[in-house]
């Protein structure tokens, strides 16, 4: 026997007197079935409802496969048993914004197939996120623009939203957005001259209650677009924060809100452009320092720095080597202590075999080729003494 639905035709009452039909269990969870209920069991893409039972918390509501409604209890709550009558309560504010986004999510996928003649191909109502699929491979913010004037053109209108239930004989009679996908009853829910739809979850009874409709965001999602969108209570406080993050940010650097965006471009711009000045800067006073320190005739380079980026490091080296030093070792304590370790193409001998050596002193990981070998050390200490044994070896190894 399925439980009688009392949300169905009434999502407003949210108090009133139960009396537990079952007690069980869903999913390893303690569980209980009402004679009657308005608490809504997840389905359809929305979540279900909390509240409490005399003094148990309901912290999920689910429906099986016979369409018993079970109302799930925190496990620290005392038991309830078969026949015990319970004051019941539905969380409201919870109920009341899931209303809201519901309701708003089929204005809003009516206005999608009136402007853009694109159908809402799935839904998803979260606890924080929602969001429609529709079939369409493009949108933009003009476009959104559109869609959003006239679904909360329908809002102010403050419609009513009704009720009707039907069979699978009769739905034909019924222009319906998507065709249904329940056998048995089916409520149809209608928003005069605007959206037919079969669906059993909870509705506002006026559209004006929907409040506010806006579109956050989009993406692609496997050719089609995913929209986030947000109703009513969720899309006060989204606008709240964005407006105090934008405001701030325009404010912080002296500027217009309108005038964040090509502000941002053009500090990215010049950042970029600083990035490349820079490194063609490093590069000439890396081969001018490298020249300096191989000589004529040339000679090794050792040299060891407290602070040197990584790149750099390894750059100093290859410039060294260019220059003609028969071999070079160079290191840095930070940011990110490292040793390179380098020798002549036409000269000889495998570094290598000095990879061993080199990682159990400097405490890291590396690798290279016979000619150029780079450790990334474990701390500053472990790079200096390691750069020191790695010198020493490579000067022998190598000469000059
Ligand atoms: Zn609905």
């Amino acid at each position: 026997m399925s439980t009688e639905r009392l949300d169905y035709d009434d999502a407003y009452t949210v108090r009133f007197d139960g009396r537990v039909a079952a007690a069980g269990q869903h999913k390893g969870r303690p569980a209980v079935e009402l004679e009657r209920t308005y608490f809504y069991p997840e389905s359809g893409g929305q979540e279900a409802d909390r509240g409490r039972l005399g003094e148990a918390p309901v912290v999920d509501v689910q429906v099986d496969e016979s369409e018993r409604v079970w109302h799930v209890l925190d496990p620290s709550a005392p038991p309830l048993g078969p026949g015990a009558a319970v004051s019941a309560q539905v969380d409201w504010p919870r109920r009341f914004d899931h209303m809201q986004q519901h309701t708003g999510q089929h204005i809003l996928s009516a206005a999608f197939e009136r402007v853009l003649s694109a159908p809402t191909l799935s839904s998803r109502l979260g606890e924080e996120r929602n969001t429609i699929d529709l079939g369409l491979a493009a949108i933009d913010w003009r476009a959104v623009e559109r869609v959003e004037e006239a679904a909360n053109g329908v809002v102010w209108e403050d419609r009513p939203v009704e009720r009707h239930w039907t069979d699978p004989a009769n739905v034909h009679k019924f222009a319906l957005r998507k065709p249904p996908q329940v056998l048995g009853r089916i409520r149809i829910v209608e928003i005069p001259d605007w959206d037919l739809s079969a669906c059993g979850g909870t509705h506002t009874r006026r559209t004006g209650e929907v409040g506010v409709i806006k579109i956050i965001r989009w993406e692609t999602v496997r050719g089609n677009l995913r929209l986030e969108f947000l109703c009513g209570g969720r899309a006060l406080r989204d606008h709240a924060w964005r407006t105090e993050a934008l405001t701030e940010a325009a404010r912080r650097r002296t500027l217009k809100d309108r005038e964040l965006i090509a502000h941002l471009e053009k500090a990215a711009a010049e950042r970029d452009e600083m990035r490349r000045r820079l490194d063609a800067l490093v590069e000439r006073a890396l081969i001018a320092e490298a020249r300096e320190r191989v000589g004529a005739p040339p000679r090794g380079v050792a040299d060891y720095a407290a602070e040197r980026a990584r790149d750099e490091v390894r750059r100093f080296a290859l410039k060294c080597l260019e220059a003609g030093a028969p071999w070079v070792v160079v290191g840095a304590g930070a940011p990110e202590p490292v040793i390179v370790a380098g020798r002549a193409k036409s000269g000889s001998g495998d570094l290598k075999s000095l990879l061993p050596g080199l990682l159990e002193r400097a405490r890291g990981k590396g690798g290279g080729s016979p000619d150029l070998i780079q450790v990334a050390a474990g701390d500053a200490a472990a790079a200096e003494s390691a750069w020191t044994w790695a010198r020493d070896e490579v000067a022998a190894r190598c000469g000059g």
